[in-house]
């Protein structure tokens, strides 16, 4: 009888865990509204590279959203998979343990191209993106959502910050088809670029199953593709930095414009009074401290503005929008005016482009 009796209470518990997954299943698609031109949009929510992703489909044909929304956590998944720091297994933590081996190592054509990208970023940003912090991001406590809220001991980030041998001992041969890594160079952490590639890729994967109109939005790395739910631009609010239910303003977004922002208020602690974030100034190995709170950026691809955002980011509002500028793609950095980024006054710089597409409403504008 106790035997029975154990069964009956396993078989209820495996029935309410199924139910529980069915219902996460139906919650994540929800039904958005239909349009003018009663054309529908489809609206998912999905948990994808550590963060929130939501793709939002406009078409009549619900199948092709719904294919759409597991096509493109499915792929998500498959980057993280790779770039996962955190993972043993994965294509970056084997790159870094083959660190100061004499053969080169043939990586995946997404570690390819993510690689390249990164080290041409890492140049033309003057080594304000740094590829190989991933010492220093695990020392901080910034590699994983539960950081532990406190300062490391200033010798071993001098220590890590001092021996960081940068990019440079990183050798892409045969097209990038495979990789030499010399042993002094620092561990590898593209996370500052990985999101803005898993954007790209989605908008590609969407468009390859015959979706003409979608957003994608991975934690505030964004990609479109046509129009939106009224038939015009998609509107993308531009968060502030400082107050959780209001932007600093709307950007119309074109198709083949990619918009990334990165602020310190994804993953930060305070302590008296200040507040350590985790876009870290490769120069210091502490976290960025130009007075800058949050970049935005508007690019041709995601993972160019998404890398950008994080240069920028740690260059600060005139070096970082001189940077910008040089590239010719738009860019906003909100600062804190006398470097005090949690009581003081804030201002922006932005390129002409960004000032012609969008102006920053610093007060915030209230999401409705
Ligand atoms: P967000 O997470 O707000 O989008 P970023 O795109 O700037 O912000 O990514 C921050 C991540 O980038 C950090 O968690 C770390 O993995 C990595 N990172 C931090 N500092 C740098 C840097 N100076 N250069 C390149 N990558 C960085
Ligand atoms: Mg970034």
């Amino acid at each position: 009888l106790n035997v029975t009796a154990r069964w009956k209470t396993r078989l209820i518990l495996v029935l309410i865990l199924v139910l529980i997954a069915a219902g996460i299943k139906v919650l994540g698609k929800r039904y958005l509204r239909t349009g003018e031109n009663s054309v529908a949009s489809y609206f998912f929510d999905n948990f994808a590279m550590g963060t929130v992703l939501t793709v939002k489909v406009r078409t009549d044909d619900k199948s092709l959203a719904e294919k759409g929304a597991e096509l493109a956590s499915a792929e998500l998944h498959r980057i993280h998979k790779i770039f996962d720091p955190n993972d043993t297994e994965s294509e970056i933590s084997s790159l870094n343990r083959s660190r100061g081996s004499e053969s080169a190592i043939s990586v995946s054509p997404d570690m390819a191209r993510l690689l390249g990208e990164a080290l041409r970023i890492r140049n033309i940003s003057r080594g304000n993106f740094e590829p190989t912090l991933g010492e220093l991001i695990r020392l901080w406590g910034f590699s994983n959502n539960s950081h532990r809220p406190e300062i490391p001991d200033p010798l071993r980030i001098a220590v890590l910050a001092d021996s960081l041998g940068g990019a440079g001992g990183i050798e892409l041969i045969d097209g990038a088809s495979s990789v030499r890594i010399a042993a002094q160079t620092g561990a590898l952490d593209v996370g500052g670029i990985a999101k803005g590639y898993g954007v790209d890729r989605v908008v590609d994967v969407l468009a390859g199953i015959g979706i003409k109109n979608a957003l994608v939005n991975l934690g505030g790395e964004i990609g479109v593709l046509g129009v939106g739910s009224n038939g015009r631009s998609w509107r993308i609010g531009v968060q502030h930095p400082r107050k959780q239910n209001c932007h600093l303003g709307v950007i119309d977004q074109v198709e083949g414009m990619f918009i990334a922002t990165s602020g310190d208020y994804e993953r930060f602690f305070l302590e008296k009074g200040r507040r350590y974030h985790h876009i870290l100034d490769p120069a210091t190995g502490y976290p960025a401290g130009r007075g800058t709170v949050s970049v935005t950026v508007i690019a041709s691809s995601c993972l160019v503005a998404d890398a950008l955002a994080t240069a920028a980011f740690v260059m600060g509002p005139e070096q970082g929008i001189r940077l910008l500028e040089s590239l010719g793609v738009h860019g906003l950095v909100v600062y804190a005016q006398d470097g005090d980024t949690e009581s003081g006054r804030l201002a922006y710089n932005a390129t002409r482009g960004f000032l012609q597409i969008m102006k920053p409403e610093l007060e915030g504008l209230p999401i409705n």
